[in-house]
């Protein structure tokens, strides 16, 4: 036992881990984009039949503006700086949905969705891309393949052991078992983030804003907003897995010196 976890380490350390860009930091990655990016799509195809997409032209128009904005920003970006197979199977979408809630969101593979509830706190196209840089920034860092990852680890890990140890017939068993990891996080509709990927999120997302020309000065300000609209009801930061809007707009000021830079150039 202790040695299948040795190896399990091992074959982790080796396979399993990669890198997010621009912060660096190792995450877990047992679970290819390959496998997960193609049942988001069907999850996000799903979402757009069940839901009321905004018909409001304009609005729909200024969401889409933003995000392909951003979106061609940070391809340019990661070609320039080594990264060029990061976003391989990509398929970039932007898509408003009819919905009271101050929400938006993003799926593994570059699918996005904003609800109508969360602009009239975007304000303007600044405000869009605060919320669209913090989103593309979840799918660019891959955060929903390290959820599943976690999620899967085991089983995965259990296969990378059976396969090194010889044993033949299992990988197919354990490509079920993975799928249905995925499929199983993917059906929640919209994936969890943990506090720590929001707060990567926020990071990226000034950064991702900046380089798209959009002055990122202007994060702290949206965070105000929100902060605000939700009048002091929003949950302590204890039992939320967003950080508090106090601490989000201090550690967007203490980003924003290496923000500016991107935006400067
Ligand atoms: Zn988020």
């Amino acid at each position: 036992m202790k040695r299948s976890v040795l190896l399990l380490a091992c074959l982790i350390l080796i396979y399993g881990c990669a890198r997010v860009p621009v912060t660096g930091r190792r995450q877990l990655s047992i679970v290819k984009n390959s496998t997960i990016i193609p049942a988001s799509f069907d999850q996000y195809e799903q979402v757009k039949k069940e839901s009321k997409l905004s018909d409001d032209e304009e609005q729909v128009a200024l969401v889409k503006k933003v995000g392909h904005r951003i979106q061609t920003a940070v391809e340019k970006y990661m070609s320039e700086n080594g990264w060029e197979d990061h976003l391989e199977g990509y398929d970039w979408e932007f898509n408003l949905i009819e919905s009271d809630q101050v929400n938006a969101w993003a799926m593994p593979g570059g699918k996005v969705a904003f609800y109508t509830g969360i602009l009239p706190i975007c304000k303007d196209e600044q405000g869009i891309a605060v919320v669209m840089g913090h989103e593309v920034a979840h799918a660019v860092a891959n955060h929903g393949r390290e959820r599943i990852s976690q999620q899967t680890g085991a089983q995965a890990g259990l296969t990378a052991i059976s396969v090194a140890l010889g044993a033949g017939g299992t990988s197919e068993l354990s490509r079920e078992a993975i799928m249905q990891g995925a499929g199983a996080a993917t059906s929640l509709g919209i994936l969890k983030f943990s506090r720590k990927h929001e707060s990567e999120a926020d990071h990226l997302g000034i950064i991702f804003m900046a380089i798209a020309g959009y002055d990122p000065k202007g994060a702290p300000v949206f965070w105000e907003r929100m902060a605000e609209q939700s009048g002091g009801e929003s949950p302590p930061e204890f039992v939320s897995t967003h950080p508090s809007h106090d601490t989000r707009i201090s550690d967007l000021n203490k980003w924003m010196p290496e923000a500016m830079k991107y935006y400067k150039k």
